[in-house]
């Protein structure tokens, strides 16, 4: 038996490691397994090149918690560990990896959270036991199996032991504070997160399952049996070729990876890069349509197959985070804080390649089938959109297939929609006015007027639209964008000097505080233009520019610009005969009452006009036909 003391400049080291991890000691799981697979992987290269002849036999990795002992054992049958090698690996080199760790650890904790706590490694095992063995057998003919401890301090016990099979038990006697770990839910919950993907199959506990077997008669029948519990599937798609898997491979996948989803995904990308750096994973496109409560998070980051983490934000831009799936990259440092990775000029080559990827792909779908690429556009519009605007790669790329719908559900590209409109709805100053409605139904009389005059109305009715329409107006040269209802039509697309005025200036300013006196709001202002006969007696216009704010606020956090009142004009027709009518009536309680008539009108035709106001309005028709 050999008695020693780790050799560590900190005289006690684990409840040093006990308080730097207390939010995070479950990862000792992980840990602990991702070695059993490292050492059963050596195991099957070894034998792949011929240095170990024979068969392997049973390669699995077997997790067991004992409640009555309190203890949680890890167990393999990998390459194993002579004396020597404890003594090497563990006794020294993990030990000063585990010191090393906490240095890095403390001097990054004010930078932000660490992600993935890999490099830890076996010593985590502190974080929850009180006392740790190791029964190890080597690979190596002949081998004597050995017997290691320590309960906490650095000192420890290595000595011969008896274990009839090649590889290492780890038994972990967990610590009073941490008896959650010998509940068998508890483990089985953990080996899911994080031990889902691994490349070696994992036992815990066992199953029951129902066979088909056949009785003596040669008759069918159920027969219930138990069987190991295997946790993970150790090759999953993302690992797989490309070739080697069809639609429907790819649509099960996507049900492992969240089976509580009831929605297909729309189509995937399957990333699969090996130079400058290693990158494999499934991207999703989920199906998202109106509802804004896109679901963010959903994908989940993996190191060789090991789970990392689901929150992958700073390591792949941000409209990407809206998307689902497995991102695996070794390349991706790990223990590192946050703030760091965004610097990283690793993460940053991984996060652009995905962005060409997922560019890529939808160019493809768009190229190769438009019709379906048009059916899809629904739901990937806010996607596409949202890239657009937070990311200028992406931005460039989406130019070619980012398409744009009217309100009779037709579909153009940026170029298409311009030739479209080019020659009827440039204005006299050259300008391409671009109009588009966000309520059709709300704004159909408007919509109506400009169809009239063969004008193109584009439909932007999701909450992003008003901040896309902002860059499309930035982004297309000699271009603008007005809502259906942002003006009378004749000046929504101006395109000629106004016609002169029937109304003279005395007259519309003896009108004007009459007009104004039967507004009950103050969020009405009244205006007067040369229209012409054709056009109503009054419309109510909400003028472009503090819409559009308004409406970006309420996606961009600056609710304090939602709260402001809708901004209403009230434009007044100075061509149409019935406002001469009432400029001319002497009378003065039927001047009010046509004014009251027209406003009405006005309102109505905006779906503003409601109860008792809409009333006295339906009364008054009455009286007046
Ligand atoms: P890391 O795994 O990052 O190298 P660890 O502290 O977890 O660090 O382990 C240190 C070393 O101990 C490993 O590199 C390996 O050589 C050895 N080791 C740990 N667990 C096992 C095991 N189950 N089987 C064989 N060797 C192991």
């Amino acid at each position: 038996m050999q008695k020693g003391k780790i050799n560590v400049q900190t005289e006690n080291i684990f409840p040093i490691i006990k308080k730097f991890l207390y939010s995070d000691h479950e990862i000792f799981l992980r840990e602990l397994v991702s070695n059993a697979v490292d050492a059963t992987q050596k195991l099957r290269t070894m034998s792949s090149v011929g240095e170990i002849k024979g068969d392997l036999g049973d390669t699995r990795i077997e997790v067991k918690v004992d409640p009555k002992a309190k203890t949680l054992t890890v167990s393999d049958r990998g390459i194993g560990m002579t004396a020597e090698e404890v003594n090497k690996y563990i006794n020294q080199i993990a030990f000063s990896s585990a010191e090393e760790w906490i240095e890095k650890y403390k001097k990054q904790e004010n930078g932000g959270v660490i992600i993935g706590h890999f490099g830890l490694g076996f010593y985590s095992s502190f974080m929850v036991a009180k006392k740790v063995e190791i029964f190890s057998r080597s690979y190596q003919e002949g081998a004597k199996a050995v017997r290691w401890e320590c309960d906490g301090n650095p000192e420890y016990i290595l000595e011969d032991a008896e274990k009839a099979e090649r590889g290492t038990d780890i038994v972990l006697h967990i610590a009073d504070d941490s008896q959650e770990f010998l509940e068998e839910g508890r483990i089985l919950g953990l080996l899911s997160k994080y031990c889902k993907f691994l490349p070696v199959e994992i036992v815990f506990g066992t199953e029951k399952k129902t066979i088909q077997e056949k009785d003596k008669k040669g008759k069918e029948k159920d027969v219930t049996v138990e069987e190991p519990r295997i946790i993970n599937n150790t090759k999953p798609a993302w690992t797989q070729k490309p070739a080697e898997l069809k639609d429907e491979d790819y649509k099960s996948f996507y049900r492992e990876l969240y089976p509580m989803s009831f929605e297909e995904p729309l189509f995937n990308i399957h990333l699969n890069v090996d130079y400058p750096f290693n990158l494999t994973g499934i991207l999703y496109f989920p199906k998202v349509k109106q509802n804004f409560e896109v679901q963010r998070d959903k994908i989940q980051l993996y190191s060789n197959q090991v789970f990392v983490t689901d929150s992958v934000e700073g390591i792949v831009p941000d409209f990407l985070t809206l998307l689902h799936g497995v991102i695996d990259s070794p390349d991706i440092p790990l223990n590192v804080s946050r703030s760091f990775l965004q610097s990283d000029g690793n993460v940053k080559k991984i996060s652009g390649h995905i962005t060409k990827k997922v560019a890529d792909k939808l160019e493809e779908l768009f190229k190769n089938n438009r019709q379906d690429f048009e059916a899809k556009w629904d739901d990937i519009k806010i996607f596409i959109e949202y890239g657009m605007i937070s990311e200028e790669k992406f931005r460039e790329r989406a130019k070619k297939f980012c398409l744009l719908k009217n309100v009779d559900n037709k579909f153009f590209t940026l170029e298409e929609y311009e030739n479209h409109i080019k020659t009827n709805q440039t204005d006299k100053e050259k300008k391409v006015v671009h109009l588009y409605a966000t309520h059709p139904d709300d704004q159909h009389s408007f919509v109506d007027l400009a169809k009239d005059r063969g004008y193109d109305v584009l439909l932007m009715d999701t909450p992003i639209d008003s901040h896309f329409v902002n860059l499309l107006e930035s982004e297309l040269e000699n271009s603008s964008f007005v809502r259906v209802d942002s003006d009378v039509i004749d000046k929504l697309i101006n395109k000629e000097d106004p016609l002169p005025s029937k109304l003279s200036d005395k007259q519309k300013e003896s009108l004007q505080p009459l007009i104004e006196k039967q507004l009950d709001s103050k969020d009405f202002h009244v205006s007067f233009e040369n229209l012409s006969e054709t056009e109503p007696p009054m419309v109510i216009t909400q003028p472009e520019f503090m819409r559009r704010m308004k409406d970006m606020s309420m996606l961009g956090g600056m609710n304090y610009m939602g709260q402001l009142p809708d901004s209403y004009m009230l434009v007044v027709n100075s061509n149409h005969p019935f406002v001469y009518k009432i400029a001319e009536e002497k009378d003065e309680a039927s001047r009010d009452k046509f004014i009251r008539q027209a406003i009405d009108l006005a309102l109505l035709s905006r779906n503003l006009l409601k109860g008792e106001k809409l009333t006295a309005f339906i009364k008054r028709s009455v009286e007046m036909i």
